[in-house]
């Protein structure tokens, strides 16, 4: 582990694909570089919410995993030695010097520059409303399916009308004994054609689906047993014989202590300018929490935007060094000759 009073040329606020996109661009201009991140894993929403899904508009993959992406990313990213300091969530910022020191949960790192790549912020995943629901993470309660097969054999029960309820309706088949889905109201956010697709299989009989229909508690000793369901209107209940809960409700997201510095945002979203700059000079900003005129969320965005940001936090830490990276095919760090 490194040490965290080392002076980072560039500290990364997000683990996400713009922040690991940003560390390589550090890495590859020889400048030192530290990601930070609120979760334990990198690899920001691609990890934390669609892992198994494919991603099918990333430049040379005609159709990639999202994990299967994270891994890649991440093994171009930490090639130059980055370091990473996971599963801390940053609390602050200060001036010391000539330098900045960002808080975090975990410490003070010193850097002289920041790309805030934090996208939607520290998110968390919105819980279901029930009293001491806590009490049953890690006891059949997920919040996300990171691994289907973490499901095999057993009775899943989903909640939610959004694409992800509806997506591991689907992929669960075949992999969980029986899959239930249950929504509050009888319209679905979910993309038609999925939902087309879960209506079939439940005409088949191999998907549950009850509309107007909450938890209204869930029952178990070592883990849970079963649950009980409530229709919304009529008020009537009955019980359900469960592995998993699943509440996949979407996620509540927060920029914390980023909101405090001084940084023009525009809703939840940090403006930048051309070169990514925000409007604190030393800091940058790319990938989903930007804002400017055309600003398209996606992960070939971030990228190239990470890569603004570092190339001119870069150059402003010294002017010498060129903004314009020169082509990775004719750099010497890569082993191949300059032009
Ligand atoms: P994120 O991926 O959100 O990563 C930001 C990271 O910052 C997170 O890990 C977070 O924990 C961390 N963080 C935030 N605040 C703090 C803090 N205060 N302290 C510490 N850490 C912090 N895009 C595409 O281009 N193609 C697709 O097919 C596609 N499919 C998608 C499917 C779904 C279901 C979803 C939800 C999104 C999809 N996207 C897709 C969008 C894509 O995932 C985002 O554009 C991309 O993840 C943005 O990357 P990012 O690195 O900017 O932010």
């Amino acid at each position: 582990m490194q040490d965290p009073a080392t002076l980072k040329d560039v500290t990364i606020i997000g683990g996400g694909p713009t922040g690991l996109f940003a560390a390589f661009y550090a890495g590859m201009r020889g400048a030192s570089a530290r990601i930070v991140d609120s979760l334990p894993q990198l690899g920001g929403q691609l990890m934390a919410l669609y892992p198994e899904k494919y991603v099918f508009d990333v430049a040379g993959f005609p159709k990639v995993l999202a994990k299967d992406l994270v891994r890649d990313m991440t093994a171009q990213a930490l090639q130059f030695g980055a370091e990473t300091r996971l599963g801390e969530t940053v609390t602050g910022l200060r001036r010391e010097n000539e330098h900045f020191v960002l808080e975090t949960t975990g410490g003070d790192y010193p850097t002289r520059t920041i790309v805030i790549a934090a996208g939607i912020g520290a998110f968390e995943p919105r819980k279901l409303p029930l009293d001491g629901v806590e009490q049953w993470e890690g006891r059949g309660l997920y919040h996300s399916v990171l691994d289907p097969r973490a499901f095999e054999g057993q009775r899943v029960l989903l909640v939610g009308g959004g694409d992800s309820a509806f997506d591991w309706a689907v992929n669960l088949q075949g992999i969980a004994r029986s899959v239930t889905l249950i929504h509050r109201r009888d319209q679905f956010r979910a993309h038609e054609a999925t939902v087309a697709q879960v209506k079939a299989l439940s005409a088949a009989g191999r998907c549950g689906i009850h509309t107007f229909t909450e938890v209204s508690a869930i029952h178990g000793t070592e883990r849970i047993e079963r649950v009980t369901l409530r229709h919304a209107k009529t008020k009537e209940e009955q019980e359900l014989a469960v592995d998993a809960v699943v509440p996949l409700l979407g996620f509540h997201s927060d920029l914390g202590a980023i909101k405090e510095w001084g940084l023009d945002t525009e809703k939840a979203d940090i403006k930048v300018d051309q070169l990514m700059q925000t409007n604190v000079p030393g800091i940058w900003a790319a990938g989903d929490i930007t804002s400017y005129p055309g600003k398209l969320k996606l992960i070939a965005v971030g990228a190239s935007e990470a890569c603004i940001a570092v190339n001119n936090a870069v150059h402003w830490i010294n002017p010498k060094a060129k903004v314009n990276p020169g082509h990775s095919s004719n750099l010497a760090i890569f082993g191949q000759s300059e032009d």
